[in-house]
């Protein structure tokens, strides 16, 4: 079946933000825009590669392979970043908190943690639901397609590249991630989770 185009979505939280510029912030969604194309310029190329050629050490095949990974991986990461910005912060309520208590030493160990990771990451930290284990886990990654665990639902994901604070804050990056959270919209966390768990039921 021929590749059918992926087109941008649109997210209210492209404008001023509180401690995040309106600049960084469109900026960092024109980035979004380019994985969505190079998403579709990708699959189009994988439509008719040879694929009598693929190889491990250089190969169309190999190449388009490997891009296609981080360009996807930069639109569900974004995704997911822009969905869930544009909040009030504050605590998580419901079953967000009930989780991040149940499977963390607490909520503010948690968060003590999160940004400790934020600051470990070289891209990205995300909060995920695994469904293995049945338990809320974080994770960091170095770039856009370095999943370290399958079968995990992000809920939530933290942008740490560079592009994400620099105009804003240079290189003090605690400063952003503390504004990160002064704009998260917890209630689409407390949505993300509820789909996670959701698929949760389908899988068992
Ligand atoms: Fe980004």
């Amino acid at each position: 079946m021929p590749w059918k185009d992926l087109s941008a979505k649109t997210f209210a939280s492209i404008r001023e933000l509180s401690g995040i510029s309106q600049r960084t912030q469109e900026e960092h969604y024109e980035l979004y825009k380019g994985y969505v194309n190079k998403v579709n310029e990708i699959q189009k190329k994988l439509d008719s590669v040879d694929r009598a050629a693929a190889n491990q050490i250089y190969s169309e095949y190999r190449a388009l392979r490997t891009d296609l990974s981080f360009a996807i991986g930069g639109v569900k990461n974004h995704e997911t970043y822009f969905a869930h910005l544009g909040g009030k912060g504050g605590q998580p309520g419901g079953r967000v908190m009930e989780l991040i208590q149940r499977d963390f030493p607490g909520y503010d160990q948690w968060l003590a943690d999160f940004k400790a990771a934020g600051l470990a990451a070289r891209g990205w930290v995300w909060l995920a639901y695994d469904h293995d284990w049945n338990v809320l886990t974080t994770a960091t990654g170095d770039a856009q397609n370095t999943f370290p665990i399958w079968n995990a639902t992000p809920i939530l994901a933290m942008d740490v590249y560079e592009h994400a604070y620099w105009l804003d804050y240079g290189r003090a990056r605690a400063k952003y991630i503390d504004a990160f959270f002064n704009n998260l919209d917890w209630d689409v966390v407390a949505q993300n989770l509820d789909r996670a768990l959701a698929m949760q039921q389908v899988h068992k």
